[in-house]
């Protein structure tokens, strides 16, 4: 038996919004800027049920 990479429950998936990075290029302000990922907080990794609308209002309160 050697299958032991195949998708497991609980392993972790890389965040789609940043391509497991955990930097996005945001374009506010009119010049792009790296900034941590809101979708996984920086980790680079899917956070299950994380909502990164809430912290984007959060944050422009
Ligand atoms: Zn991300």
């Amino acid at each position: 038996m050697a299958d032991s990479n195949d998708s497991q429950p609980g392993a972790p998936v890389p965040c789609a919004a940043c391509r497991g990075t955990g930097q996005v290029i945001s374009n506010l302000g009119g010049s792009p800027s790296q900034v941590p990922c809101p979708w996984c907080e920086g980790s680079g990794t899917q956070i299950p049920g994380h909502d990164a609308q809430a912290a984007r209002r959060a944050a422009a309160a």
